[in-house]
């Protein structure tokens, strides 16, 4: 399988991962052959714990230019019990005065609101943060939810059980873009709204400047592919608020990864019918989606909607060049 180990051809002239991470797991030698083998002219590193902070920092010094870098904040236990979130923009201000792009949060993440975090996002103590944020045009991407699935899942469904329902991940997002409507906020993978595409329109028609990205949770490839002529005129319609990522991550095998970012150019780019190749990447065979589904069909967007997916959305929100490292 040597020759599944070239770089991936795209179709646009530049590609710009929104949503990769550098984990600390492996050197950053792998990660960066990686994003080579990926063949990303950019790609946007999201620490999701304050530790990951210096680490994605070192990867832009490494690499001027080719990084942009999203940090996390280093929430205190005392100060979430008090619910006063004011030293939080302190944080945000030294992260963007030390060459930070913008700012990650994880924390809408199910279990994590179980373990450390029990405000929703428009709980007080949140306000000084998406102020702040919304006063200095500063970008940040959110986990909220998980996928359906993991609350019907055998599997998971005892740890789900004890989680809020899904539906209360998707209030606390429409409450942050009702309170914030100027905020520059992405919703990480979809925000997981695919099993309910009309919501995600209604949303995008309320609330003009948020936009999601396409980091598999890979539900949304089977979810869109149920019905692929309604999937293609979303994605034409809304194809300024779509944002290309893959999750690439450290952790991912060259194989692995690689085959992270092609499912989604075959996704976007093709007409095909295809297996999710992440599947085969790790041995295992094709992936079934919580629909039930395994085939996966291709958009075959046009070159103009590719354009914004790939790049310009990204450039829009963030900026066309990484900010210099400090
Ligand atoms: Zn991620």
């Amino acid at each position: 399988m040597a020759d599944a180990l070239t770089p991936i051809a795209w179709k646009t002239k530049t590609v710009l991962d929104a949503h990769a991470h550098y984990y600390g797991g492996e050197p950053a030698e792998h990660f960066h052959r990686l994003i080579d083998l990926a063949n990303f002219t950019k790609a946007n590193l999201m620490a999701i714990t304050p530790q990951m902070n210096d680490l994605v920092l070192a990867r832009k010094r490494e690499r001027p230019g080719k990084y942009f870098i999203f940090g996390n904040m280093d929430h205190d236990q005392e100060k979430i019990a008090r619910g006063d979130g004011d030293y939080l923009v302190p944080q945000i201000e030294r992260l963007m005065e030390r060459g930070f792009d913008g700012i990650k949060c994880l924390e809408g993440k199910p279990s994590l609101r179980k373990e450390w975090m029990p405000h929703a996002f428009d709980h007080a103590y949140y306000r000084p943060f998406f102020a702040c944020l919304t006063k200095n045009k500063i970008p940040i991407t959110i986990h909220t939810s998980d996928p359906l699935d993991f609350w019907t899942d055998p599997a998971q469904a005892a740890a789900y059980r004890d989680y809020h329902p899904q539906e209360e991940y998707f209030r606390q997002a429409e409450a942050i873009l009702e309170r914030h409507p100027d905020l520059k906020i992405n919703f990480a993978h979809f925000l997981y709204l695919s099993p309910q595409l009309e919501r995600l329109e209604r949303l995008f028609e309320r609330y003009p400047v948020f936009s999601v990205d396409l980091a598999p949770g890979g539900e949304f490839l089977y979810y869109l592919s149920d019905d692929p002529a309604r999937a293609r005129a979303f994605f034409l319609r809304w194809q300024e608020r779509i944002l290309f990522g893959t999750d690439l991550s450290d952790k991912n095998a060259l194989k692995h990864g690689r085959a992270k970012a092609e499912v989604l150019r075959l996704f976007l780019e093709t007409g095909e019918v295809f297996h999710n190749p992440t599947a085969a990447a790790m041995g295992r065979p094709p992936e079934v989606g919580s629909n039930g589904r395994s085939e996966i069909q291709g958009l075959d967007l046009p070159q103009a909607a590719l354009d914004r997916i790939m790049f310009a959305n990204f450039e829009a929100w963030v900026s066309k060049e990484p900010k210099p490292a400090a």
